[in-house]
């Protein structure tokens, strides 16, 4: 970097923005410069920055009114993991199509019988020469339907303890033994998959860290996730207005109308901050008159504590880390508080709305139609986070599974009895076998 590198990115973006570029043309520009993802190393196609240093360049690019870097599980998981674990050719090889977003990936960890216990997974690879060929399903995949490449983790060794035998693969998406089946959930949105694998291939030389150590590499990938929701980013997993890789089509669009459509935070009420959070449902209380009502007024008054607490938390961290610190638990914490902030907020749009929360919008036209209903602008805005709400608490890491780790790690609280860690993963009791 050089002395002031908010300057330098001030003065390339003057030189280099246009709005009337195609979204691919822009990235490209962005990730080759080493602004997609300025934390990674330089050789990496980053530009070594701190975390904090890396959130301003973030702020930089959206003051000026630029398309920001493409976000989504890449960016975010695979090129941190690759940066940390991959070799120079791995890196060389898979990095610049994630900067540029380019290629678009997934994250395949989740089986139906593996979540929370991930390193219970059974989807298998075998060793075939130069290649491993993997059968099994994954679940919960984001953006598995727009993915170019996946994270995968496969079983490689199933009489070694589950920990032991578990290896991470770039695998190709678009190959025959690949099948993505996209979910519907009840917000009435796609946003996850399943994928099943009948002898989908993934050479050798896509096999990220050893051979049995993906554990270890995993882990990686797993911090890179906790600790990005952590520091009090509220971006979801995947979902994203402008979106990476092949499949989605966004790249040949005009960057500039992206921008314009990244500035009305309302209709994303999923990332809206939990201060302006409050403000929302104040305002909406003070249209239907319900902020008369002592009961509403306790539940808003909280929700804005809530905000204000997260607010203090992320700006506490943020000067920790700048000093070189770190606060035990603080990333499993602050998601905690951030999924029961979003409960909380979820119980309170309904108790405004009443009846009227039972509409909920599941396209463009249902959206405009509800927001052109006298006196409630944003009732369609609230029941959409009312019905996402159940996802925070889930993914990254349950609610119960956060409390586990403060527990066992911070409070130095014994571990569940029993270790099963030791055992080979094939003696292991699984679903139906007793
Ligand atoms: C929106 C969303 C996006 C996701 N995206 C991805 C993705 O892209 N890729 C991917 O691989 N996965 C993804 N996931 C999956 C996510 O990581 C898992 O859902 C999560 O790990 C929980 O696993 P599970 O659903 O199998 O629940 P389970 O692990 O079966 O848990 C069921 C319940 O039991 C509780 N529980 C389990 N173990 C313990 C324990 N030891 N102590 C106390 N309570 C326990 C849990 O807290 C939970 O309440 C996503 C999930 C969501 C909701």
């Amino acid at each position: 970097m050089t002395t002031d590198p908010l300057q330098e990115l001030r003065c390339w973006l003057e030189q280099n923005w246009d709005p009337d570029m195609r979204v691919g043309e822009w990235w490209e520009r962005l990730g080759m410069a080493g602004w997609s993802a300025p934390m990674l190393p330089v050789e990496c196609h980053g530009r070594g920055v701190s975390r904090g240093d890396a959130l301003q360049v973030g702020r930089v690019i959206a003051e000026f009114g630029a398309l920001g870097p493409p976000a989504g599980l890449g960016l975010a998981l695979a090129a941190p993991t690759l940066a940390t674990h991959g070799t120079r050719e791995q890196i060389d090889r898979y990095v610049p199509d994630i900067v540029t977003g380019r290629l678009a990936w997934c994250q395949l960890f989740s089986e139906p019988g593996a979540g929370s216990d991930l390193a219970g997974l059974s989807t298998r690879a075998e060793r075939d020469g130069d290649v491993w060929v993997v059968n099994g399903q994954k679940v919960w995949t984001s953006g598995g339907h727009f993915a170019d490449l996946g994270m995968l983790l496969a079983r490689t060794n199933p009489s070694a303890p589950k920990h032991q035998g578990i290896t991470w693969f770039v695998l190709d998406m678009h190959q025959p033994g690949v099948e993505v089946r996209p979910l519907r959930e009840m917000t009435g949105s796609t946003m996850f998959s399943e994928v099943f694998f009948t002898d989908a291939v993934v050479a050798d030389r896509a096999r990220i860290g050893d051979v049995n150590n993906g554990w270890s590499v995993a882990n990686t990938t797993l911090l890179y996730e906790r600790s990005g929701m952590g520091a009090g980013s509220n971006q979801p997993p995947a979902g994203f207005l402008v979106r990476p890789g092949t499949v989605a089509g966004d790249l040949d669009l005009r960057a500039g109308d992206f921008v314009r459509a990244h500035s009305t935070p309302i209709d994303d009420a999923h990332s809206t901050p939990q201060r302006s959070a409050a403000q929302l449902y104040i305002d909406l209380a003070r249209q239907t008159g319900q902020d008369r009502d002592p009961t509403i007024r306790q539940e808003l008054v909280r929700a804005h504590i809530l905000g204000e607490l997260r607010r203090f938390n992320t700006e506490r961290q943020k000067a920790v880390r700048a000093a070189g610190g770190d606060i035990p638990g603080i990333a499993n914490f602050s998601k905690l508080l951030m999924a029961h902030a979003l409960r909380l907020n979820r119980d309170l749009g309904m108790q405004i709305l009443g009846a009227r929360g039972m509409l909920h919008a599941y396209g463009a036209d249902q959206r405009t139609s509800l927001a052109d209903l006298p006196g409630q602008r944003a009732a369609h805005a609230v029941t959409a986070l009312a019905l996402r709400a159940q996802a925070l608490p889930i993914f990254g890491g349950t609610d119960q599974i956060q409390r586990n780790i403060i527990g066992e790690r911070v409070l130095g609280l014994p571990k569940e009895p029993g270790d099963l860690s030791r055992l080979p993963f094939d003696q292991l009791a699984k679903n139906g076998t007793g």
